[in-house]
Formats: C-alpha cells, sequence, structure tokens
C-alpha cells in the first residue's frame, strides 16, 4: 500500500526499465540509477519530456470503473503487483493530499467529505501530473477515472485504453460494504468489518496502525455519490462500451475469483498472488 501514502512518488534515484519488450507476459525488470553512464542522458531526456512519452506497444493501460465499495482498488492493485502495471488511484492521491495538509488537499478536504465529486479542472491535471511521472514502463490501471463525460473525452484524447474492467455490484451490497468498511490510518489497507475484519479490533494486521473510517463513508455522503456514479459516471462506461473494450465482472464472489475472472477475460496470466 506505498501507493497510498505517497502516490507521487517515483522510487528514489531509480527508473524501471524494459530488459525484454516479448512476449507480452511480464519479463525481469531491472532498476537503473538515473546517473547511469550508458542509459543517463536518454532516461534524462525521457523524464523531462512533453506528455504522453512513456507508450510502448507491449505496455497495458487499463481503467477500472464500478460503483462504491465494488472492490476497485483491491482488485487494481492485484491486477498491478505482479504485472508491474502502476495502480493510479485518483481517490487515493486526493486523501494523500488530505492528509499532508497541501494545497491541493485544502481545495478537495470538504468537497470529498461531502461525497461530491471534486471539479473536472483539477482532477484533469492531477491525473496529468501522475501520468507524466513516467514511471508506468509495463503500462497502468487508473481507478476512479474518469468519473464523467468531460474527463473521459480528456483521457481518450491521450491515451489509447486496452480494456475497461467493470465491477458490477448491486446498489443494496454498496451499502453494508461501504459503511462496514475501515481503512488503516498508516499504511491504506483496508477492511471489512463484516467479510474481512482485523484480528485484533481497531488494528491493522499488517502494521498495528489505528482503523478509521473513511470521511465520505457515511449514510449521507454515500448517497451523494451512489447518485453521481448513476448519472455521471454510467454515461463514462457507455462511451467505453461504444468503442467496444468493457469487461464486465461479477463483484460478489471473493477478490480471488474476481480477480480470476478479470484475468480470463483480458486474456492475462493467472494471479501470482
Ligand atoms: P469512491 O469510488 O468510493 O467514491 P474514491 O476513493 O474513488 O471513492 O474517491 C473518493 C472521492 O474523491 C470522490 O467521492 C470524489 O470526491 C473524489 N474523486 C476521486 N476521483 C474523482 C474524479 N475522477 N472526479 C471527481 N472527483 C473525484
Ligand atoms: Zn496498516
Amino acid at each position: 500500500m506505498q501507493g497510498h501514502l505517497s502516490p507521487f512518488t517515483i522510487p528514489a534515484g531509480a527508473i524501471t526499465i524494459h530488459i525484454a519488450r516479448r512476449p507480452r507476459a511480464p519479463t525481469a525488470a531491472m532498476r537503473v540509477p538515473l546517473a547511469a553512464d550508458v542509459t543517463g542522458d536518454v532516461l534524462r531526456r525521457d523524464l523531462a519530456g512533453p506528455f504522453p512519452l512513456c507508450q510502448a506497444d507491449d505496455m497495458r493501460k487499463y481503467v477500472i470503473m464500478g460503483i462504491q465499495g465494488s472492490g476497485k482498488g483491491t482488485q487494481a492493485k492485484m491486477l498491478a503487483a505482479d504485472l508491474d502495471l502502476v495502480h493510479i488511484s485518483v481517490g487515493d492521491i486526493f486523501r494523500w493530499n488530505v492528509q499532508n495538509h497541501t494545497k491541493i488537499g485544502a481545495q478537495v478536504r470538504r468537497v470529498m467529505a461531502a461525497g461530491e465529486l471534486v471539479g473536472d479542472d483539477l482532477v484533469e491535471s492531477v491525473v496529468r501530473d501522475r501520468l507524466t511521472q513516467h514511471d508506468w514502463n509495463f503500462g497502468f490501471i487508473i481507478d476512479g477515472f474518469p468519473r464523467d463525460t468531460r474527463q473521459a473525452e480528456f483521457f481518450l484524447e491521450s491515451y489509447d485504453i486496452d480494456g475497461v474492467i467493470e465491477l458490477d455490484l448491486p446498489d443494496s451490497e454498496v451499502r453494508r460494504r461501504v459503511l462496514n468498511r475501515r481503512l488503516c490510518a498508516d499504511c491504506g489497507m483496508d477492511y471489512n468489518l463484516i467479510a474481512n475484519s482485523p484480528k485484533v479490533p481497531g488494528q491493522c494486521d499488517m502494521c498495528g496502525g489505528e482503523l478509521i473510517t473513511r470521511e465520505d463513508d457515511t449514510e449521507g455522503a454515500l448517497a451523494i455519490r451512489l447518485r453521481d456514479y448513476h448519472n455521471q459516471t454510467n454515461p463514462v462506461l457507455a462511451i467505453f462500451r461504444r468503442k467496444e473494450y468493457v469487461y464486465t465482472v461479477d463483484a460478489r464472489p471473493s477478490p480471488e475469483v474476481i480477480q480470476l475472472q478479470i484475468r480470463e477475460r483480458l486474456g492475462l496470466p493467472p494471479y501470482k498472488g
């Protein structure tokens, strides 16, 4: 969950490059210091270049969509882990900014707590900044974006997407999941007090941190988030469907079963957890 805490960080002094470009299955990645003699100039030039630069034929670019509590973050992390994709969660980026009292955090705090959507201009600039970091040599999976038709248009102007994963969950299940969700304040790991409760109540199994409730996981804020999902985000799925690359997966089974299904649909190798 490192990405949750510092979503802007490129691993210190290093960049990941491909050794082999084919087959598409992830192969060994090598970490090369930016100062390396042979590659240094090229890498430095790439890093300074315009947006977007990091695109190659064999990288995977996915969007994951789904209603609140459908498990986008969990599935995106599982997909990213062994395929070496960068997981970009717009919600995590904003939460990190709120937690760290940045200028962006101050701009979004109230809006988020109320369950409302952050303005498109700010969201687009955050996504653009994140994607220009060029740390996604094998590709990325983006979660929480695009959320309305304007964001979708902005995104599709710049990127060819390989697939959109839609996690399908009935509204009745959403409330049960979201209102029982808890997050570790330190590492960001999430828990569900019904299906996946911590060993010691109120304490993270991974790091011992305190478990907290997200400020927007309340009845009132959830109602607004669900309304916006149906009104504003469903039309995005319609746009993607017209391009025929939406893979809809049932979000009710266990995370492992869902991951298996996602990979089958996308023609990816099985999960190595
Ligand atoms: P959820 O999908 O459960 O609502 P997220 O963690 O994806 O949770 O997002 C949390 C909040 O962050 C949203 O309610 C909204 O305020 C803000 N946010 C995240 N992504 C976007 C986006 N693409 N456009 C506008 N606001 C966003
Ligand atoms: Zn923790």
